[in-house]
């Protein structure tokens, strides 16, 4: 609940402009991309610096108010959903790239960036920004860091999490920190910069973020190989990556997915064949014409029925827009669309589609399966309706399964879209009690009134979809 004082406290900081408790703008921020999912904040504000958001921060720790910070709310896991109510702060005044630093190699960036446009600011310096979430194009970079977001070029350039130095951080107090920097080396106590990614606005407010760039790969190749046998084409996976080859991209699309794809993008897809792969290289011309040479190789080896390289750049590009719209082309089959992030080793992907696939059966739900294979990092999606109660319980229980199965090849719950509300029931699996008192332990430490985005990462109960209406 916020006082009218408190309200008054709230204004007199950021404008009556930026702040809002009306029921439509509340609504607004009710929801994120998790479906059927909702509850609604007390208010919504909007701060225009880091300054502004201690100071609101200060006012909730003392009168125990919850906040949610929120990018783009694109999270799968109702990570921004306000389920204790509170405020939601978002970032629209703070979405400046503050500076690109030829000589470092570094880029300073506040949290309300969009992915998309800081890829391409760098880009147009000759520089490159790996990280690549599908949802770029909307997804925050405070969003990306806090869910530690990983994408098409992960498997070659790594995570989010690989590429920020250095942080400005409110804590949970109001305290501004800042941790790591410009340095390529720094030992300097803890690695709080570490800690707070992937944290999901749990341990404090990310206001500013120095973020690693590298200079743009000479040239690129892109080639789709296509299966008869969905096996055959995770076998190809492991086989590429036993060979020493880390291509830039090594994408698994199955053929309900490559179906549903094709007639949302239209361009020229196959959609007879049962499963491809969508590999990428990058880096000086002869090593990325040797690793296509030696790639097509192994994929013909094991059982692709064609290898085909992209001749133009407009054609590559269209092949990784539409895996990039593989989440969209699925949400347009029906009401709902449940994806999640199962990932396993990499050697391990064969037995995991295969299993995907059984359960799907068992349960007698439809999943179509596309991800970013050379992670391990599958997307189990099911297009389904939630006003079907016993089709929706199945799906859900087909997912319990899915999960349990990753953990058992020695895989984890989720490999991108967090923790959130979703998977917070399953953490246990992965970490053990042991660990989950000890990550409860540092969130006490660092947001002992827990504010900080409460009820998300530490489970209360099982696995529920639910409207919260104040
Ligand atoms: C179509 C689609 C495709 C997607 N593709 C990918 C993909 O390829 N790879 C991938 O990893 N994910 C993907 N996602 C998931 C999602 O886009 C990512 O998790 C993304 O990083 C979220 O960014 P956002 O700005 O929307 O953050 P939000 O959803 O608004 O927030 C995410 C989390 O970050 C916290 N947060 C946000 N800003 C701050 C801040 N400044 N300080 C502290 N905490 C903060 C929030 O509280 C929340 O816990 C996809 C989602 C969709 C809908």
């Amino acid at each position: 609940m916020i006082t009218e004082q408190v309200k008054r406290q709230f204004i007199q900081i950021v404008g009556a402009e930026n702040y809002d408790d009306s029921k439509a703008g509340r609504l607004v921020y009710s929801y994120d991309a998790t479906p059927n999912f909702q509850s609604l904040p007390d208010a919504v504000i909007a701060p225009r610096n880091t300054k502004e958001v201690s100071e609101i921060v200060k006012i909730c720790n003392n009168e125990r108010i919850p906040i949610v910070p929120r990018g783009s709310g694109t999270n799968l896991c109702a990570g921004t959903c306000p389920t204790e109510g509170g405020i939601v702060i978002i970032f629209k005044h703070m979405n400046r790239i503050l500076e690109i630093d030829e000589e470092n190699l570094t880029v300073t960036v506040q949290p309300g960036v969009i992915t998309l446009d800081l890829i391409q600011a760098v880009e147009a310096k000759g520089l490159f920004y790996p990280p690549d979430p599908s949802s770029m194009k909307i997804s925050t970079i405070g969003g990306n860091i806090n869910e530690n977001s990983g994408g098409l070029r992960g498997l070659k350039y790594g995570v989010t999490r690989d590429y920020v130095m250095g942080l400005e951080v409110v804590l949970a107090n109001g305290d501004i920190i800042r941790t790591g920097g410009k340095l390529a080396k720094d030992v300097a106590g803890y690695d709080l910069t570490r800690l707070f990614v992937g944290s999901e606005g749990t341990l404090g407010i990310i206001t500013e973020a120095t973020l690693k760039l590298i200079p743009m790969p000479e040239t690129k190749q892109t080639m789709l190989a296509l299966y008869e046998d969905l096996e055959a084409a995770a076998r190809s996976v492991s086989a590429i990556i036993a060979n020493k080859i880390i291509p830039t991209t090594l994408e698994f699309l199955d053929q309900p997915t490559l179906q549903v794809v094709e007639s949302f993008v239209n361009i020229g897809l196959p959609t007879d064949v049962k499963a491809v792969l969508l590999i990428e290289q990058d880096g000086p011309k002869e090593v990325v014409e040797r690793d296509m040479e030696a790639m097509a190789r192994i994929c013909r080896e094991q059982h692709a029925i064609s290898v085909q390289v992209a001749q133009t750049e407009e054609e590559a590009n269209n092949l990784r827009t539409a895996r990039r719209s593989a989440l969209s082309a699925l949400a347009r089959l029906k009401p709902t669309t449940i994806l999640e992030d199962a990932t396993v080793p990499r050697s391990q992907i064969a037995n995991m589609v295969k299993a995907i696939n059984d359960i799907a059966k068992k349960y007698n739900v439809n999943i179509c399966t596309f991800g970013h294979a050379g992670d391990g990092n599958l997307h189990p999606t099911c297009p389904t309706d939630v006003h079907d109660k016993d089709e929706l319980h199945r799906v859900e229980q087909a997912f319990e399964d899915i999960f349990a199965k990753a953990i058992e090849l020695g895989g984890t719950i989720t490999g991108e879209h967090g923790v959130g509300v979703m998977k917070a029931p399953y953490l246990e699996w992965k970490l053990g009690k042991e660990g989950i008192a000890a990550m409860q332990a540092i969130k006490r430490a660092l947001d002992p009134n827990n504010i900080m985005n409460p009820g998300k990462v530490f489970a209360k109960s099982t696995r529920k979809r639910v409207v919260i209406t104040r």
